[in-house]
This record gives structure tokens, C-alpha cells and sequence, in this order.
């Protein structure tokens, strides 16, 4: 067994002091099971936790650290930042730099607004969507996540379904009720929605390649139906690119499908793992934002130039190293179909899902297209799995409803570990 006394000391200190010992709910370990681990630093694809023990990270911040931890070109711009001062309040250079190359990677992007979070982004945008359209109600599909803005807690994946909680105490009812939700991957449904609140609708939101109740692919002509929908219908379609946006691809899940949004949201990733988010998309609705239109949204620390010198840093990166995707999208195949004969030779019939560089191993044997299917995996299972893993010295999301995220440092080398603890934590499992 791995010597995690100093993390188990600091969870116990720290439930004294932070509501359930952490700043964000699946990282208690909840729902596997185990105390979380501390921890300290982190290079490359490899983070060490208090205690010493070292891990193959397959989470990556939850997607940010594309290009690994600690990688010398972002530090390098951080460093040469912070002298110039923390915060301006005031417009800046780096954010014009950012904003400009957001918008030559993102066609469906003429204009960008950055915020601090991938939840502001989307809260944002479904302001704007109702400012543009003065149409009050949104659609979203069960087990897509949006943060934690009140109106995408309904029918909720990530964490909120991790936690059990999709619908939380402290959304009202008016709120839900504002929030229509359909099964993802079923444009009848979505279509009859609409039909239902003719007129009504201001805009449809969805994780174009779902991560946040594992990783779930959009059927074949689904998203382009839903992009025809919104044309038809006076909707505003926003891809919620938290996850796919400069992963996927470049421009994310939009270039690798040829679907394009009215509005994009997007997180993490292009702040390097800073916090950072941003919302943009067509210049005519973009431009009914505060102050050149009506919709208010605004953040004292939005543009902030330290994150705005580390997203700058990872975009000019991805934009001009494209095998950055081919390798990332490699060694992610890899793990998909060495996870794949590790299942064969051990005669378990287990789904899994794989595009690009996100995967996900689900406990079932169901194919995974939804909400509904996502939630026939044997959750206590994964949660066995994922300790069998840490126990082996490789970090997964500690939830059977993620994906995994690659990053560029993980070798081959590295892949062969992940495979050799995989096959014996199946084993070691059944
Ligand atoms: N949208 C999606 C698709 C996400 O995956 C997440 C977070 N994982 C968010 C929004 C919220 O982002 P944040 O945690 O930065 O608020």
C-alpha cells in the first residue's frame, strides 16, 4: 500500500475548515471511495503527491495542462508577467493578443469576451441568448454539464451526477422551469421540445462531444440537425467547448464535425491552467454585450495578465505545433485499444468511447449514447477500479462519469504502465 498519511492528515484538517475538506466536490473521492490525495507538484505528465508517491496524470487538470504540467513555455510567460503587476483593471495588451488569435482558431468566433471560469462563460451566454433573442427559455441535454450556474443544475453530468445531486437544493423553481431538458443524442425529442415552445426558446446549449457523463460521441448528422433546428427556429446554438475547445482539435469539436455554433463557450484550456474562461461567436450577437449593447456582464479580474500571458502562451503553441494533436490523439487510440484487448484477454465485455484525445472505460456492457445508458455502469465497480489504478501509481478522474484527458508528455512508455496497471486492476477486481 502506498504511504498516504500526510494527505489523509491534511483531509482531516481540512474538513475543519472547507465545506467536505475540498474546493470542488468530486475531488473528495466521494464516489470511489478513499481519502483524496494532497497534492505538491507536478511536471510533465507525471504529478507527485505530499508524501512523495509519483503519478501517471490522467486528468490534467481536467483538461488544461494539454501540454503537461509546469510546461517552460508557459512558466516562462507567467514569470515574465508577474513583475508587471498581478492585475490592471484596466484594458491590457495581452487580452487584444489573446482575443485576436481565439478568433483566427475558432471560425465561428468573430468576437470573444474572456471571464474567469468555464461556469461564467456559460452563464453568460445564456444571458446573451436571451437578451438577443428576448426569448426566455433554454434547452440543455440530461448528463451535459455547464458549471454550476442555477440553470444548468437540472438533469446535471460531472460531479452533480457523481454526487447523486443533479438537481440541487437552492435552484428555484422558476429557474428550472426556464430550463427544458432533453435525452442528448435524440433529435426527435429536441425537435418536439422546440415545436412545444414555439417561440420560446432562446437557445439550445450542449457539449458537442459529451465528457461530463463520460466521454459520449454525438451521433452521426446530430449536431448538423440540431444546427439546422436553430436555423430554422430563431435558436441560438451554443456549443459548450469547455472540454473539446483546442483539444479536439485547433478549433475544436466545430472543425473536427464541420457543425458550426452561433455562440462558443469556452474554459480552462486557453488559460493554460490558469483560471480563465470565454464565451464568443458572431459579431451581431456578440455585440449586444455591455458596453457596446444591453446584456450586462462584466469581472473585475476578467483579461487578467498573468492568465492571459499563460493562455497566450498554450494557443501560440497548439496554432503552430499541429502534431501536438497527433500525438496526443496517439497514445490516447492507444490506451483505447489496449484498454480494449485487456478486456478481451479477460473476458469482460465493458463499453468504452474514444475520439480524439478524450476516452472513457465504462463499467456496462450497454452501449453508452446518453444520459439513460451512461447510468447503467456499475458505479461501485469504478470506484474499486480507480483505487486499484492510484494503488498502481496512475491518477484517473475519480468518477466513472469523466474522461480521460492526454497530454502531450505522456510517453510511450507511459502508456505501457497505464495498460499494465489496467489489465491488473480488471484482474484484481473480478
Ligand atoms: N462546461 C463544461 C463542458 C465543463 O466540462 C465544465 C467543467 N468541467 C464547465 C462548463 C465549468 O467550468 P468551470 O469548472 O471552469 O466553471
Amino acid at each position: 500500500m502506498l504511504d498516504k498519511s500526510k494527505s489523509v492528515h491534511l483531509f482531516e484538517t481540512a474538513q475543519n475548515f472547507i465545506p467536505g475538506g475540498v474546493n470542488s466536490p468530486v475531488r473528495a473521492f466521494k464516489a470511489v471511495g478513499g481519502d483524496p490525495i494532497f497534492m505538491q507538484s507536478a511536471k510533465g505528465a507525471i504529478m507527485t503527491d505530499v508524501d512523495g508517491n509519483e503519478y501517471i496524470d490522467l486528468i490534467n487538470s481536467w483538461g488544461p495542462m494539454i501540454l503537461g504540467h509546469a510546461y517552460d513555455e508557459i512558466t516562462e510567460a507567467v514569470s515574465k508577467a508577474i513583475p508587471h503587476s498581478l492585475s490592471f483593471g484596466t484594458p491590457g495588451a495581452l487580452e487584444v493578443d489573446i482575443a485576436e488569435l481565439i478568433v483566427k482558431m475558432k471560425p465561428s468566433i468573430e468576437k470573444v469576451r474572456m471571464v474567469n471560469s468555464g461556469t461564467e462563460a456559460t452563464m453568460s451566454a445564456i444571458r446573451l441568448a436571451r437578451g438577443y433573442t428576448s426569448r426566455e427559455k433554454v434547452i440543455k441535454f440530461e448528463g451535459c454539464y455547464h458549471g454550476h450556474g442555477d440553470s444548468f443544475l437540472i438533469a446535471a453530468g460531472s460531479g452533480a451526477m457523481t454526487m447523486g445531486e443533479p438537481n440541487s437544493p437552492g435552484v428555484t423553481r422558476g429557474t428550472a422551469n426556464d430550463t427544458l431538458t432533453a435525452p442528448y443524442n435524440d433529435l426527435e425529442a429536441v425537435t418536439k421540445l422546440v415545436a412545444a415552445n414555439k417561440d420560446q426558446v432562446a437557445a439550445i446549449i450542449l457539449e458537442p462531444v459529451a465528457g461530463n457523463m463520460g466521454c459520449v460521441l454525438p451521433n452521426e448528422g446530430y449536431l448538423q440537425g440540431l444546427r439546422d433546428l436553430c436555423t430554422q427556429e430563431g435558436i441560438v446554438l451554443i456549443f459548450d467547448e469547455v472540454m473539446t475547445g483546442f483539444r479536439l482539435a485547433k478549433g475544436g469539436a466545430q472543425e473536427l464535425f464541420g457543425v458550426q455554433a452561433d455562440l462558443t463557450t469556452l474554459g480552462k484550456i486557453i488559460g493554460g491552467g490558469m483560471p480563465v474562461g470565454a464565451y464568443g461567436g458572431k459579431k451581431e450577437i456578440m455585440d449586444y454585450v455591455s458596453p457596446q449593447g444591453p446584456v450586462y456582464q462584466a469581472g473585475t479580474l476578467s483579461g487578467n495578465p498573468i492568465s492571459m500571458a499563460a493562455g497566450l502562451a498554450m494557443l501560440k503553441h497548439l496554432d503552430t505545433h499541429p502534431e501536438v494533436y497527433e500525438h496526443i490523439n496517439a497514445q490516447s487510440a492507444k490506451i483505447a485499444e489496449g484498454t480494449k484487448e485487456n478486456l478481451k484477454k479477460l473476458g469482460l465485455d465493458y463499453t468504452t468511447n474514444e475520439v480524439g484525445s478524450m476516452h472513457s472505460l465504462f463499467f456496462t456492457n450497454v452501449k453508452v449514447t446518453d444520459f439513460d445508458t451512461a447510468k447503467t455502469c456499475d458505479t461501485a465497480l469504478f470506484g474499486k477500479y480507480f483505487n486499484a489504478m492510484l494503488e498502481r501509481g496512475i491518477y484517473l478522474a475519480p468518477s466513472q462519469y469523466e474522461t480521460l484527458f492526454i497530454c502531450n508528455a505522456l510517453t510511450d512508455e507511459h502508456v505501457e504502465a497505464i495498460l499494465k496497471a489496467s489489465y491488473e486492476s480488471l484482474k484484481e477486481i473480478h
